[in-house]
């Protein structure tokens, strides 16, 4: 703790801006859950120190409560939180990321506010949804108070809906569906079905503390690339590996003829796992909910998303990918899945070139957050075109060639990258000393017998 000091608190606005010292602020984290991976607590903490440079406060302290529940105890009974509460004069302010960090009850808000008009503190809640802290001061006026028990109001309801669907046994069995087996989806953990006989799906407190801070990174605006090299940075393992660790199996594996340790976090997983309605605790099938009879979505166990939060993040995402990025063409180009670059074996995808009929394929490595030593591109025409020839010589037939027959038949076409430069010869066609056409016997011979 700092050391104490006795100087008058500062609370209204136009003394933080003009006066010579700086508000003193208190940081209150708050999580339900402590696990090894989540970097929950520092979600809160950035959001804290933001609100506290935008209103010029000097954070002095952090009261942290990991693994306290806020609708078991109150701000003054939690252990860390309740101790600096009590010395109200270490500091002018408190701040919290979100309101339902600070409580998750209307009364335990009223308490809040109470206290900070008895001591002249000021109270302030990120938001960062909002992009303005809510700050209520000892004078705050009463729509603040409203705003404030509004929100309040809130978090105790969601507190009560999940408490709600838990305690039911009622309700639980009616919303708990079963988990029948196989892969469990990221953020699940399996666990007794309430009814005592069989099994459900439960949000798992480690990878479900994953989802939400994947969740709160793409509403703040990060790209799922950069969102990809953190986790692979702070070694969060892939869904896969997390699944294979659990089953005491060992991670990685081989992908594209390569032996991997353990797998990376990709755009491409992220998506997977951000776009499945699995998050809402359905059962999937293809990426896409299962339906009873009556058309309800089957479901597999409690959801680590409400449907409103999923459909906010599916439209978070939808943005982004119509915001920064091309369109993605609606057909998927014939060699994706069939070509892959010889200098990291990973699929090539085509990239449309402006004004021209044609584009290219290209090594992807660094969407994958991967560093390919020989990146391959080559014109989509020349692969194409390369690729049907031998594919047909191959299976001496002369049929129309999609990318599921080429995909069914096992063509593989490895490309290598090209030399630089290169002379006229280089417009003619393809250099096919650097492509390498393999087709699986067996699947070749399976589907012509
Ligand atoms: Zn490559």
């Amino acid at each position: 703790m700092p050391k104490r000091s006795h100087r008058p608190a500062l609370c209204t606005p136009s003394r933080w801006t003009s006066g010579e010292r700086r508000p003193r602020a208190l940081a209150a984290l708050r999580l339900s859950c402590v696990t090894s991976v989540t970097t929950s607590p520092s979600r809160q903490r950035s959001v804290i120190q933001l609100s506290a440079e935008k209103l010029g406060f000097t954070l002095i302290a952090e009261a942290s409560d990991l693994g306290v529940s806020a609708r078991q105890t109150s701000p003054f009974e939690r252990p860390s939180l309740s101790s600096w509460l009590r010395q109200p004069h270490e500091y002018e302010v408190v701040i919290w990321s979100h309101v339902d960090r600070a409580v998750r009850s209307v009364a335990h808000m009223a308490e809040l506010i109470a206290w900070g008009r008895e001591h002249t503190r000021t109270l302030v809640f990120g938001m960062p949804e909002d992009d303005h802290p809510l700050v209520v001061t000892p004078q705050a006026d009463g729509s603040t108070i409203r705003r404030c028990m509004d929100l309040a109001h809130d978090a105790e309801r969601e507190a009560r809906t999940i408490s709600a669907r838990l305690s039911s046994s009622h309700e639980a069995l009616r919303a708990t569906g079963r988990y029948g087996g196989g892969l469990i989806p990221f953020g699940y953990q399996k666990a007794p079905h309430p009814s005592g006989s069989g099994w459900c799906l439960t949000p798992d407190p480690e990878t479900a503390a994953v989802v939400r801070m994947i969740v709160e990174h793409v509403h703040a605006g990060q790209s799922l690339i950069t969102i990809a090299r953190e986790l692979n940075d702070s070694d969060v393992l892939v869904p896969r590996d997390c699944h294979a660790q659990r089953q005491g199996r060992p991670t990685g594996g081989l992908r594209h003829g390569r032996d991997f340790e353990r797998f990376q976090w990709t755009s491409g997983t992220l998506s997977k796992v951000l776009r499945s309605p699995s998050l809402m605790g359905h059962r999937t099938h293809g990426g896409k909910t299962v339906r009873d009879a009556t058309g309800a979505p089957v479901l597999i166990g409690q959801p680590l998303l409400s449907d409103e939060e999923f459909q906010a993040l599916q439209h978070a995402l939808d943005a982004r990918s119509n915001g920064t990025r091309q369109p993605r063409s609606r057909t998927t180009a014939l060699l994706t899945g069939v070509a892959h670059c010889s200098g990291c074996y990973g699929r090539m995808y085509f990239a449309a070139r402006k004004g021209y009929p044609y584009g290219d394929y290209m090594c992807r490595a660094t969407a994958r957050a991967e560093v390919c030593p020989a990146p391959a591109g080559m014109r989509s025409d020349w692969l194409e075109a390369y690729t049907v020839d031998r594919y047909r010589a191959a299976t001496a037939t002369d049929t129309a060639v999609s990318r599921e027959l080429l995909l069914d038949s096992g063509v593989r076409v490895i490309v290598a990258k090209g030399r630089c430069g290169g002379g006229p010869a280089r417009l003619a066609g393809p250099d096919t000393s650097r492509l390498t056409f393999t087709l699986d016997e067996r699947i070749g011979a399976r589907q012509n017998s």
